[in-house]
This record gives C-alpha cells, structure tokens and sequence, in this order.
C-alpha cells in the first residue's frame, strides 16, 4: 500500500479535509505547513508571528523557514511508518529540498495525489470556510453546515474563519498557486507520480478514490 503521499492542487480545492480523514483511516500521520504555522500563531511563536505577516497577505513564508520546519517534523518518529504531506513542497526550490531531505532519510514518495478544482468554485468554498480552533474540523457555511449555526458539532466551540480565507487574499493565494505551485504539477508528473484526482464531488466519493489509488 502507498503511504508516503504528498497533496498538490489549489488552496480550497479539499486536500486538507481529504488528507485529515485519511490521516485518521491509516493512522499515520496529517503534516500541514499550513496548519504547523497557525498552531506556532496560536502558541505566539517567533516562527508563528513571522510567518503571520506572509499568510495574512496569501504569499508564501520563506523557503529556508518552511523547509527547516519540515526536516525537523520529518525527523520524528511517528512518520516511520507513512505521513501525508500537504501544503509542502508548494514550489520547485521546496520539492528539491524535500527530494534531497527524503533520499537522505532512504526514503521515497509513493504518490503525489493532484487535487483539482475551478477558481470561481475555490471562491465560494474559501470564503464560507469555517474553522474549530480547538479540534480543527472544517465546515462550510453552505455545504457542510455544522448543526447548530457556528458551534462545533465535535466540542461546542465557537467556529472561527482563518484571517486569509476573505476574498481579497484568497484571489492573491490562486495567482501565487498559479504561479509558484503550479510548476510541481510537471515536476512530479515526469517522475511517473502525479495521479490527478476531481475535487469537485462529495467528500466520500473523493475519499472512496484515493484510497483505491493508495491500494487500502
Ligand atoms: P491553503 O492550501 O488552503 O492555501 P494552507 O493552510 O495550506 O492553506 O496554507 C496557508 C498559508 O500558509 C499559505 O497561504 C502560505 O502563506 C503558508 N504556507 C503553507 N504551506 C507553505 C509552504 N509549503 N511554503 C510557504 N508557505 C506556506
């Protein structure tokens, strides 16, 4: 079975909640830069705050940062046995990085899973994003209200939407995406591991393929 995994595609298109249930379904572990920088914003960090003043504006936080995160995460046990990478690498410069940091580990990536969505559709599902603070559980306004207007289903806590999901910096995340993510596409598909996955569906259907891709 595929354990080593990464998740490519444009923010919103559900590679976090896709990589959320199937972290839970094999048990190996959820690396999210992403989430990594809000947890050090949450805990007021040097890192957290330098990192709040590039993910406030929708760009990307420094490669060396970014990558010296991910080397440290990579180092600890719990990945042994599997991880999925999402949010990482998000440029050339970071998938080199991670290539050389993975080969002096002896370790390879099994597949690069490419979720894909439309920008207008991207929109609607950032902006009606909302978030748990304490447990992580994503909702959306719309599609995926939770019971009770704005309190988590899981713990009663009073959702919260993340400072960049407003429309302004979303518009700002896709052109970065465009820009600076999007090159990883080729690099990965010309090493025979981009499998492209439709991100327009319900969460089930999408979690139902990439586990057949994974062979679970
Ligand atoms: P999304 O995929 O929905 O855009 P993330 O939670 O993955 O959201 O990332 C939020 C923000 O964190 C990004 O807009 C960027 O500022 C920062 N970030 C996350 N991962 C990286 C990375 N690999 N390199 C640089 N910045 C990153």
């Amino acid at each position: 079975m595929k354990k080593r995994m990464i998740f490519v595609g444009p923010p919103g298109a559900g590679k976090g909640s896709q990589a959320k249930i199937l972290s839970e379904a094999l048990n190996i572990p959820h690396i999210s830069t992403g989430d990594m920088f809000r947890m050090h914003l949450k805990n007021q960090t040097p890192l957290g705050l330098l990192a709040k003043s590039y993910t406030d504006q929708g760009l990307l936080v420094p490669d060396s940062v970014t990558n010296d995160m991910v080397k440290e995460r990579l180092n600890q046990d719990d990945v042994k046995n599997g991880f999925i990478l999402d949010g990482y690498p998000r440029n050339p410069n970071q998938a080199e990085y991670l290539d050389q940091l993975l080969g002096s580990l002896e370790w390879q990536i099994d597949v690069v899973l490419n979720v894909t969505s439309e920008d207008d559709i991207i929109i609607k599902r950032i902006t009606g994003r909302r978030t748990c603070p304490v447990c992580g559980a994503i909702y959306h306004i719309d599609n995926h209200p939770p019971k009770v207007e704005g309190i988590c289903d899981n713990d009663g806590s009073p959702l919260v939407q993340r400072k960049d999901d407003t429309e302004e910096t979303v518009k700002r995340r896709l052109s970065v995406y465009n820009e600076e993510t999007f090159p990883l596409i080729a690099y990965y598909q010309n090493k025979g591991l981009l499998i492209d996955v439709d991100g327009n569906r319900e969460l089930s259907s999408i979690t139902k393929d990439i586990l057949e891709i994974l062979g679970a």
